[in-house]
């Protein structure tokens, strides 16, 4: 669309004072809209799966947007290590001379696999209906995808100038594959993303449920997976011994299920339970209250930890996923496997935590080794860091709550520490803190990221259109 004289005046103005509220245009709003709109729907169409899906047609067709909206071409990239697990990096101008470094924004582009015969819809095509965008990625997280490219092209369109760079990296595989593009990112082209912290949509949430709250992720479990073996000599089932395989395996597993790891809090954690008191009301509040005083009340940790979400995020947890063992009906076992799937608490790692569970399973029969994601065993835990907190930081947190306070009136603002995983323990772990932050509401019993007939209600995607939007120029203003 062309831009009218006056809409530039008006977008100079704009750039001139950029806390000037400026009126409300509803045929921009509607604009605005279609072209988010057509972006999602562009996204979804394309298969970005690692099975047979391509990162580099979306990261060319959102570089394409970016360029036909007026984007410089050497500030709009598309890179990777080979021609189906490309990612775009697209950098924002900010002040000519700015000594602030530059926002980075991480998104990953690809999408988990999705069969046409489980889901009711196409996963691949873009399905407006009741009040809800469905198709693979909507949630998880083409949504984020779509809402930066509509909110660069919405901020150049208005001539808008941060006050520094903003850095766009829409990244392949996350979800799964060799080729996780932040990784590749950081270790190839650091320069090209080089920032001072990082926004990751990939998680934090709103919840639009009374009260509503922000919740936004500032620190993240590590992910591990430990093969836990036995073999036997086996034999004729008529003649049972007591040295069996399976049950190795079994009591261990049964010692496991009895051993919860200690209770641990860190700065984010502390935070969130003490936001989570003053919503919260009766014995849960006054639980969340005594676990952090000095020293925590062991049966409020008890009593919390029914709960899946506080117990997880009050320690490392470890639980069986998978089971095998056996060749015959009637045969003795020469062979049992589990898989002990742990979420470690920051501070801790791969190599310590299986140490603990040989200790644990206190079982000479047993080995106990780590597991990759392409299924390889080793000896040894990898010396991989987990996220280490981000800090706090006022510039963001004061944006994140007036922008918030905007959108959803009384929405308290709660720092969480994520208990799956993300692309943000790279961009973390190479020194540049991330907050996990996304502004589209997601109903608690409507989680379908990675499901079937994934969906984002059509409100809730352009409420994140306009949370995001507010939220960068809240950050990039000068104040
Ligand atoms: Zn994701």
């Amino acid at each position: 669309m062309k831009k009218t004289a006056a809409a530039s005046v008006l977008a100079a103005l704009w750039a001139l004072s950029p806390q000037a509220v400026r009126p409300a245009q509803p045929d921009d709003e509607a604009a605005r809209r279609k072209i988010a709109h057509d972006i999602f729907k562009q996204l979804i169409e394309i298969n970005t799966t690692d099975s047979v899906g391509s990162t580099t047609v979306a990261a060319q067709a959102m570089a394409q947007r970016l360029l036909d909206a007026g984007f410089a071409k050497a500030d709009v990239v598309v890179l990777g290590p080979n021609d189906r697990k490309g990612n775009m990096v697209a950098r924002y101008r900010g002040q000519a001379g700015s000594k602030l470094k530059p926002i980075l924004i991480i998104a990953h582009l690809d999408v988990v696999e999705a069969n046409r015969q489980d889901w009711t819809t196409d996963p691949f095509k873009f399905i407006e209906k009741d009040g809800y965008f469905y198709g693979r990625g909507t949630q998880d997280m083409k949504d984020s995808d779509a809402i930066a490219i509509a909110n660069f092209i919405r901020m150049r369109g208005e001539g808008f100038v941060p006050d520094r760079d903003i850095i766009l990296a829409l990244t392949a595989d996350e979800e799964g594959g060799k080729f996780n593009g932040v990784d590749w990112l950081l270790k190839n082209h650091r320069d090209l993303i080089e920032a001072e912290y990082a926004l990751n949509p990939d998680s934090g949430t709103v919840r639009t449920d009374k009260p509503p709250a922000v919740e936004f992720e500032a620190a993240e479990k590590l992910y591990a997976d430990y093969q836990v073996l036995a073999t036997n000599a086996g034999g004729h089932s008529s003649l049972p011994t007591p040295d069996n395989a399976i049950y190795h395996v079994t009591d261990a597993l049964a010692v496991l299920q009895k051993s919860p790891f200690p209770f641990e809090l860190n700065a984010v954690t502390r935070e969130y339970f003490g936001q989570m008191a003053k919503i919260e009301s009766g014995q849960v509040a006054a639980d969340m209250r005594a676990i952090l005083a000095t020293p925590p009340d062991p049966t409020a940790i008890e009593r919390l930890s029914r709960d899946p979400t506080w117990n997880s995020t009050m320690r490392t947890t470890c639980v069986a996923t998978m089971l095998s063992a056996g060749h015959a009906l009637n045969a003795l076992p020469q062979r049992a496997e589990a898989n002990v799937n742990c979420r470690i608490f920051p501070g801790h790692f791969q190599e310590e935590i299986r140490l603990k569970l040989v200790g644990l399973f206190d079982d000479p029969k047993l080995t106990v080794r780590t597991k990759n994601s392409a299924g390889e065993v080793a000896d040894r835990g990898t010396d991989r860091k987990p996220m280490a907190p981000a800090p706090l930081r006022g510039d963001v947190l004061r944006s994140l709550h007036t922008v918030a306070g905007k959108l959803w009136p009384g929405a308290a603002v709660i720092p969480i520490m994520e208990v799956g995983a993300s692309d943000s323990v790279y961009t973390s772990n190479a020194g540049i803190p991330s907050y996990g932050i996304c502004g589209v509401a997601i109903d608690r019993d409507d989680e379908r990221a990675h499901g079937k007939d994934e969906r984002v209600g059509i409100d809730s995607y352009y409420n994140g259109l306009e949370f995001y939007y507010q939220f960068l120029e809240a950050l990039t203003t000068a104040r």
